[in-house]
């Protein structure tokens, strides 16, 4: 198969919109269109058009721009079966494949963030919506940690050079929750030092590497006994199962977002 040509398109305050097709292609899969124009205008001047909508979950800055798309082009709408999706033509599960645009991808149920929330793998990629952002993980609104716990590794299990397309650009935030919980972690100091200089030029931190996410990221080291030992500290009891410090993380997280 062609290889996969992935770019993003801003929305929002910090949304990506991810627009991808085989290398040989003129239609593109939009996943997670918040929003209709900027889609529009990224299609305008390459001279692409839409070939097929992929969902996430049901959260309007995922789902807003579809209407507004369906309007412009003709195109099947993918989504969780599990959730009210406007204009959805195909629900899908886990296992599903999907093909379209040059590309054949597949159905990852991912559930934490929301319950009927999907990943959707491809050659090299996986995206992943507001499940693993790069650095962090998405708030549980729906899911038990359990659930989030179990969606992160599956998404984990991927082989080492899939890259990581989010949803939000999270990074910097993540990446200083991260240093709280692993000060002693090289790898999330370089990281740190990388990402402000990329956002610093005005560029996206997204993809990253599934590589770089399992050295870095707290919710994937659940296992690491630093992040064990932070986990409990911060709890100031022993925790005895990996659901119960990824927990811990996750409302540690909660509690000093927008302080850091
Ligand atoms: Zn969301
Ligand atoms: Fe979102």
């Amino acid at each position: 198969m062609s290889p996969v040509i992935v770019e993003a398109v801003a929305a929002f305050q910090d949304n990506y919109i991810w627009l991808a097709r085989g290398a040989s292609e003129s239609r593109c899969l939009a996943i997670d269109p918040g929003e209709a124009a900027p889609v529009l205008d990224y299609l305008q001047h390459r001279g692409l058009t839409l070939g097929a909508i992929l969902i996430t979950h049901h959260h309007p800055d995922h789902t807003g721009g579809i209407a507004a798309l369906k309007h412009h082009f003709d195109v099947p709408v993918y989504g969780p079966a599990q959730e009210p999706i406007p204009q959805r033509t195909h629900p899908v599960a886990e296992g599903d494949k999907i093909a379209a645009c040059g590309l054949e991808l597949s159905v990852v149920e991912t559930p934490g963030h929301t319950l009927g929330h999907l990943s959707y793998t491809t050659q090299g990629a996986v995206f992943t919506g507001d499940t693993l952002f790069t650095a962090g993980c998405g708030r549980l609104f729906e899911g038990t940690p359990e659930q989030m716990l179990h969606s992160l590794k599956r998404i984990a299990a991927l082989p080492d050079t899939t890259w990581v397309y989010c949803a939000h650009e999270y990074t910097l935030d993540n990446l200083r929750f991260a240093r709280i919980v692993e000060p002693n972690n090289p790898r999330i100091r370089a990281r740190m030092e990388r990402e402000t200089a990329r956002r610093s030029r005005g560029e996206a931190t997204v993809p990253a590497p599934l590589s770089v996410e399992r050295d870095t990221n707290p919710f994937l080291r659940t296992r690491v006994d630093e992040v064990i030992q932070a986990a409990q500290r911060h709890a100031g009891r022993t925790l005895t199962s990996e659901a119960e410090i990824f927990a811990v993380l996750r409302s540690w997280k909660d509690e000093v977002d927008g302080l850091l």
